[in-house]
């Protein structure tokens, strides 16, 4: 007989619990994982996948716009937003199979409903069963933060915005980060008139401030509105079903639905974490060591739980570090610096490595370059909209600390060259690369 049910109970079938439950299992672990929602968790059922698919379809407005320019004659051109949001849904359907089959595939029992730890190797289920495991994986993700105003059970969050009953004609988004500017612009092209407020002047705070301003600049001149230093007072539902915003000192503002987008917060309210002793850290995360372990010995927790850094690939990378770790033998930490990222706002922004001020305070005397372009489907299109490409350089060395872009396909752009800041290449490496012309991408090389 076993000593355990399992080698390892993982806590969150989301992006990190199942790359962890999956490598584990192919290990030989014996694996089971609880989840309490969908199998996918944030990224594929409420997050990264649905949205880009919302951002592709919304995309298509500027497309057709600027098809005339390319001698297209676009007629009786209309969008319907049933089609995109159950086109979107099925899709997640599919992918939450596919993660399921995962699972099957590895031989990892799937447990569908919630569970919380009820000791270090042993966590109850909400049908009251007790499992027990030689070790315990936490991987819970993130919920999202409803700020406390009156009327804010009349607002939206993420979880609930891919699954509008029809197209908001007004729509007020509360933050500035990344969904809040992804949403914007979303629903802007999509024909909904947006205002975004936030409760500082700082939109996507961390990203490089010309870039921000650029964002900034076009989403204006698109019909955005903005409304800084304005923290949501209260809401009121009208008689007619519509909503009235009150945010800081401004006319109140009529939308068909508020957005809530004011950060994510680590989902460990009533896991039981005490009763493995293990103390949360000052924002709800489980805090971890480098191999992601708890305090407790058998108890590990990868991804957004830990607030590290709120991304899919880092929980995915964690997960498989994890995995190797503990069962396959080959200890592995994850390097959280130089990660790149990107927000699929309309223009995106993406970036790798330090911003300017960041560098600065690290390396002292540091060189700027910058890429101010009109990229020529643009030109073509007589769309005014220019790109912004800096590179951040350490004068000592050369090195190329930082990239931060901002135009049509920046994310596609940057991923292949943070390659080049991973494997610490210099300016002069940049500038002995032939330009691929024409493109975007040889702004990067072409810097001088
Ligand atoms: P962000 O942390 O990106 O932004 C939060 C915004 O809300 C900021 O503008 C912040 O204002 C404001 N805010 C924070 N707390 C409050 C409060 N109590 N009251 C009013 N305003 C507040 O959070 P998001 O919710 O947009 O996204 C959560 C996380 O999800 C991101 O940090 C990211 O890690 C991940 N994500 C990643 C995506 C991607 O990779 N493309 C896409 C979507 C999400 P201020 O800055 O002024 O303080």
């Amino acid at each position: 007989m076993a000593e355990f049910d399992y080698d390892l109970f993982v806590i969150g079938a989301g992006s990190g619990g199942v790359r962890a439950s999956r490598v584990a299992a192919s290990y030989g672990a014996r694996v089971a994982v609880a989840e309490e929602h969908r199998i996918g968790g944030t990224c594929v059922i409420r997050g990264c996948v649905p949205k880009k698919m919302l951002v592709y379809g919304s995309h298509f407005a500027e497309e057709l716009q600027d098809a005339s320019h390319y001698g297209w004659t676009v007629e009786g051109m209309k969008f319907d937003w049933a089609v995109l949001r159950d086109t979107v849904q099925r899709d997640v359907d599919r992918l939450e199979s596919a993660y399921t089959a995962t699972l099957d595939n590895n031989k990892v029992d799937h447990f569908h409903e919630r569970a919380v730890v009820a000791g270090p190797h042993s966590v109850k289920l909400a049908s009251g069963r007790e499992v027990t495991a030689k070790y315990i994986l936490i991987a819970v993700g993130a919920w999202p933060v409803m700020p406390d105003f009156p009327g804010n059970e009349h607002c939206i969050t993420s979880n609930e915005v891919f699954h509008l009953a029809e197209l908001p004609k007004r729509v007020v988004i509360q933050g500035a980060g990344y969904i809040a500017m992804e949403f914007a612009g979303i629903f802007n092209a999509l024909g909904c008139h947006v205002t975004v407020v936030n409760r500082s002047e700082t939109l996507l705070r961390g990203y490089d401030d010309a870039v921000r301003d650029r964002l900034l600049q076009i989403t204006l001149a698109r019909g955005i509105d903005y409304k800084f230093n304005s923290p949501i007072r209260k809401v009121e539902k009208q008689a007619d079903g519509s909503l009235m915003v009150f945010a800081g000192d401004h006319d109140p503002l009529p939308a068909d639905i508020v957005l809530v987008a004011t950060g994510r917060t680590p989902k460990t309210a009533g896991l039981g974490l005490e009763n493995a002793g293990i103390e949360l850290g000052k924002k709800g995360e489980i805090p971890v060591d480098a191999f992601s372990k708890t305090s407790c010995d058998s108890i590990y927790a990868v991804g957004d739980v830990t607030n590290r850094v709120q991304l899919t690939p880092i929980a995915i990378r964690e997960g498989q570090a994890f995995a190797d770790t503990v069962f396959g033998g080959n200890p592995r930490s994850i390097d959280h610096d130089l990660v790149p990222s990107a927000v699929f706002s309309q223009p995106p922004i993406a970036a790798v490595g330090l911003n300017e001020g960041q560098a600065r305070n690290r390396y002292g005397t540091i060189k700027v370059f910058t890429s101010d372009f009109r990229p020529m489907k643009n030109v073509f299109a007589s769309r005014p909209e220019r790109g912004l490409y800096k590179l951040v350089v350490d004068a000592g060395t050369d090195r190329v600390l930082g990239i931060h872009m901002i135009g049509p396909d920046a994310p596609e752009i940057l991923q292949a060259a943070a390659i080049a800041v991973q494997a610490k290449l210099t300016k002069a490496d940049f500038d002995a690369t032939v330009a691929l012309h024409p493109s975007m991408a040889e702004e990067l090389v072409l810097m001088r």
